[in-house]
């Protein structure tokens, strides 16, 4: 509230513009390429494993669908993604944003970039495309002919309420005319008090929780370090992640509990033919103290990019009693 909200008289023109919702990230100094490992191929230095997770909402939560509805108060509502009528967080957002955390702390390419950033960048920055010589973010989470170590089903809803909320119209003067001289890094919206406004949203409101399960083929134990690092849970630079619509307004803080692992336990023998698999648990204290040594590992391997990390875990610090925006910024 206060000096940022518009005026009685004001018309856009008069209104103060509110500081920017957003940061960035520095781009690294180099992108590292090398070869993928076939997710469907057992081997030996890797780790297979099932991730079983809690997404709990910190703030609401709204992952429009694109279909507007009319609601109880004959008010159209832009409605969330459903399935079989519960709400869910779609696999492929949570992919999406877990993969920007890795990509902005790891010597990653720029893979989903506008054609103002395209022409701004440099070129080695450029989306990997040669599918032998992939960075981190892109052997991790699939390029361009290859599929990728990581999927990720969607997340339904299990607990918590479906709630009308309503959001203000945002709109930042001149996006997307300026022509850019030079990358300011990757963009990230910060946490905050969440800001209410005219427009009506189908959300879930904070507190909510999801179930998610992830499934992590043939990953290294650095590369699990940087995915545990990424969802939030590097022992000292630890910070909550932001997930679909109304992100400037500050919706969309989840927070990522992890469960158990299930990790596939390989009992081959070298004097059989055939390899059998196991999965074995881990979850308490085992799963904590495992998830530590792959962080160290990450760290030894120079997976993660310190002075990157502090810089993202400074933009995403929850919680955070900064005001967002309620029009222009
Ligand atoms: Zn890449």
């Amino acid at each position: 509230m206060g000096q940022y909200q518009r005026g009685g008289s004001g018309g856009r023109q008069e209104e103060q513009a509110a500081p920017k919702p957003f940061a960035f990230v520095q781009l690294p100094s180099s992108v590292k390429r090398d070869r993928p490992t076939r997710h469907d191929r057992y081997q030996h230095n890797r780790t297979t494993g099932r991730i079983h997770g809690t997404i709990k909402a910190l703030s609401p939560i709204y992952i429009g669908s694109g279909i507007i509805d009319i609601g109880d108060d004959v008010e159209l509502i832009k409605t969330a993604v459903k399935t079989g009528g519960n709400i869910v967080i779609p696999g492929s957002s949570l992919k999406g944003a877990i993969r920007s955390v890795v990509e902005a702390i790891s010597e990653s390419c720029l893979s989903k970039v506008s054609t103002q950033v395209r022409r701004a960048m440099p070129r080695w920055f450029s989306e990997c495309r040669q599918k032998e010589n992939l960075c981190v973010a892109c052997r991790m989470f699939g390029a361009m002919g290859f599929q990728g170590n990581i999927s990720i089903q969607d997340a339904p809803r299990i607990e918590g309420d479906i709630v009308t909320k309503h959001v203000p119209e945002l709109y930042a003067p001149g996006r997307g005319q300026r022509s850019m001289r030079e990358v300011p890094g990757r963009k990230f919206y910060m946490h905050g008090e969440v800001a209410t406004g005219s427009t009506p949203v189908e959300a879930c409101e904070k507190e909510t929780q999801f179930r998610f399960v992830m499934q992590v083929d043939n990953l290294k134990q650095s590369e699990w370090g940087l995915l545990f690092t990424a969802l939030g849970h590097h022992p000292e630079h630890s910070f909550k992640l932001k997930i679909g619509g109304a992100k400037p307004v500050c919706f969309g803080s989840i927070d990522f509990q992890i469960d158990e692992i299930q990790v596939q336990q390989h009992t081959g023998s070298r004097y059989l033919n055939w390899d059998v698999p196991q999965d074995t648990s881990r979850t308490n204290e085992e799963l904590e103290t495992w998830m530590q040594t792959c962080v160290n590992d990450a760290e030894t391997d120079k997976l993660i990019q310190q002075e990157l990390l502090s810089q993202l875990a400074q933009i995403l610090k929850y919680p955070n009693d900064r005001n967002c925006p309620t029009g222009l910024y």
